[in-house]
């Protein structure tokens, strides 16, 4: 099984890459984002502060994840039963992700879910801790970012073209915000691994930026 870890900020384009990448090399696609989403929309039905660890903590071990993949080869998340995939991307769902992923026992909760994928397929697995905690083994390892009004920009199109209203300057604000509690959050925090190599997509439109990711891959492994 071989493994390519793609880590950084909102908003950078890692989703959209990794996924083309996925697709480029026949290897499963991982969004990790989704899950700690799916936890973070589990806490808010509960009524759940996601501040408030121990409650947090608590309902872990009652939660029911589960991931699979559509027919178009689409990641869907399901919590308890129901197909969660569309409601894990309201912007709401998003603070509340940054809040609760920096919980310890929800890191914990999640590592062996995430580390069994990689075990199981050849993936493309994105996230913020990807390269630095649960796939320090990786193949490749990426670190991809993005000038902060570069990804919000990007952020405000994407939410326009699924229908939704945003405003750049919320969005802008949001991004900063949620880069601070990534990095800042003293359990795995986001931040690019020795070994990884850095792609900043600031100037790079999304094919030239899988291009520049296919190069690196191909540096690192036969395929
Ligand atoms: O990537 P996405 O925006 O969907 O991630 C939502 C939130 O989940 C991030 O802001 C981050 O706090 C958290 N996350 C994480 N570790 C990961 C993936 C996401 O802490 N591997």
């Amino acid at each position: 099984m071989k493994s390519i870890a793609i880590d950084g900020p909102a908003g950078a384009g890692k989703s959209t890459l990794a996924r083309q990448l996925a697709k480029e090399l026949g290897f499963l696609y991982v969004d990790t984002g989704a899950i700690y989403r799916t936890v973070a929309l589990a806490v808010l039905r509960a009524g759940i502060a996601p501040e408030d660890a121990d409650k947090v903590t608590d309902i872990l071990g009652t939660l029911q994840i589960r991931m699979d993949y559509g027919p178009d080869g689409e990641q869907r998340m399901f919590l308890d039963g129901e197909d969660v995939s569309q409601a894990i991307r309201e912007h709401r769902v998003s603070g509340l992700a940054s809040k609760v992923s920096a919980i310890p026992a929800v890191r914990d909760f999640l590592l062996d879910f995430q580390r069994r994928q990689a075990r199981e397929h050849s993936v493309v697995m994105d996230g913020r801790d990807i390269g630095t905690v649960v796939l320090p083994q990786a193949d490749v390892k990426i670190f991809l970012t993005a000038a902060a009004q570069a990804r919000a920009q990007r952020r405000l199109l994407e939410l326009q073209q699924r229908g939704q209203q945003a405003e750049y300057e919320t969005i802008l604000r949001d991004i900063i915000q949620r880069d601070d509690l990534d990095e800042h959050r003293p359990i795995a925090p986001l931040r690019r691994a020795e070994d990884a190599e850095l792609l900043d997509t600031t100037h790079l439109n999304l094919e030239q930026s899988l291009e520049e990711l296919l190069r690196m891959v191909k540096e690192k492994i036969d395929l």
